[in-house]
């Protein structure tokens, strides 16, 4: 068998007949009608208001957080298993990222924590629904209501999840989303932001576009410091052709995933992510958890072991708790114990995930991880 990625993205509808029409007709900048078509589809796909399209997840974090109103010195809670960007958009405005750890089940925040991590700065919960797997919106909006507190979600892995029926997307005040080629619908490098807040839509608007008057004339006069995050109409493009899709290369996934759960199953060294009750997850990468006889060293050279087989994979994330760069934060958490995000990282990996994936290779890879363990 040939090398099989760790993820390829999938562009086998309109991709490129769009892209193909921004050249001929030189609509390539941020200007172009693919980006309002884009966003306007994505609005309808997450059954929200309003979407705002733009350049990537990590700056759709930076740019909800600012539109929300969260300024320097507010804290904000995030779980420690996650992207590093999920803590650093919220350092970029000086806010204060509170670190909590995960569920030992469904691997996103562990609400008890949260709640013990409140104090009168926290304006706001940046929740993330991991490798695909939505947040306990029942745990969540209690503590909103009780505590006024604002929800934002990075739903960066999420595209497709639901909660009770109601999509990522609409669950959070502000949604966040990535489109990285490896996410469940990419444009290459993209995001996206989701609410159903006039206020916050108009803020995005604002601050994504240096904050040029939303009302007035254009007289290069700006009332406030803002960001070029403007998404190109290239991008745009190939996420329309990818939205058209989506309900195929979302299910598909969570196919990909049932069928490596299935073959899997049988070896009793491996702990699936428990999916949220109520919840409808979508999958982004085919995760595998390795029972705790297995050391950090086993799983990397089980990894190895792997590329060699001509099969790629990758480490989990490593904790918010343990990285250099947001060292200063630490002291602000309550919570100072991280043993399921510290398992997680020692023990986790993702098997090749693309949407692509054929049934053969799925039976490949099983048959050779577990051959392995
Ligand atoms: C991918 C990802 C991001 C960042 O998205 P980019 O588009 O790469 O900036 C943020 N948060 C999480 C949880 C992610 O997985």
């Amino acid at each position: 068998m040939t090398f099989i990625p760790v993820c390829e993205p999938t562009l086998e509808g309109n991709e490129l007949l769009y892209i193909k029409d921004c050249v001929e007709t030189g609509w390539i900048s941020s200007t172009g009608k693919y980006v309002k078509l884009f966003e306007d589809n994505f609005a309808a796909f997450t059954k929200s208001k309003y979407a705002i399209g733009v350049t990537n997840g990590t700056v759709a974090i930076h740019l909800a957080l600012v539109a929300a109103g969260i300024k320097k010195g507010d804290e904000v809670i995030i779980p420690s298993f996650t992207m590093a960007a999920t803590a650093f958009a919220i350092a970029y405005i000086g806010a204060i990222p509170i670190i909590v750890d995960v569920d030992k089940d469904t691997w996103n925040l562990n609400l008890n924590q949260v709640e013990k991590s409140i104090s009168n700065k926290t304006k706001a919960i940046l929740c993330v629904s991991i490798f695909g797997n939505p947040c306990d919106y029942d745990g969540l909006n209690y503590l909103k209501n009780k505590y006024n507190l604002i929800i934002i979600e990075d739903a960066a892995e999420s595209h497709g999840s639901s909660f009770k029926s109601i999509p990522t997307g609409t669950l959070a005040d502000i949604t966040t989303f990535s489109f990285f080629a490896n996410k469940n619908i990419t444009t290459g490098e993209g995001g996206m932001i989701t609410t159903n807040n006039l206020k916050y839509y108009n803020n995005c608007k604002y601050f994504k576009n240096l904050c040029f008057s939303l009302t007035e004339p254009r007289n290069y006069l700006h009332k406030d410091i803002g960001f070029n995050y403007r998404i190109s109409n290239l991008h745009s493009a190939i996420g329309l052709a990818q939205l058209e899709k989506s309900n195929y290369y979302i299910q598909k996934r969570i196919t990909n995933y049932q069928i490596f759960k299935s073959l899997l199953e049988k070896t009793t060294k491996i702990i699936f992510q428990k999916e949220t009750q109520h919840g409808g997850r979508a999958n982004w990468m085919n995760s595998i958890l390795l029972t705790p006889e297995y050391t950090e060293r086993d799983r990397d050279n089980i990894l190895d072991n792997l590329r060699q087989f001509g099969i790629d994979s990758r480490i989990f994330f490593k904790g918010m708790h343990i990285q250099p760069a947001l060292k200063k934060y630490i002291k602000y958490s309550k919570i100072k114990e991280f043993p399921v995000t510290n398992y997680l990282s020692t023990n986790g990996f993702y098997l090749p995930s693309s949407t692509n994936l054929t049934k053969e290779q799925i039976t490949h890879i099983s048959d050779k991880l577990i051959s392995l363990l």
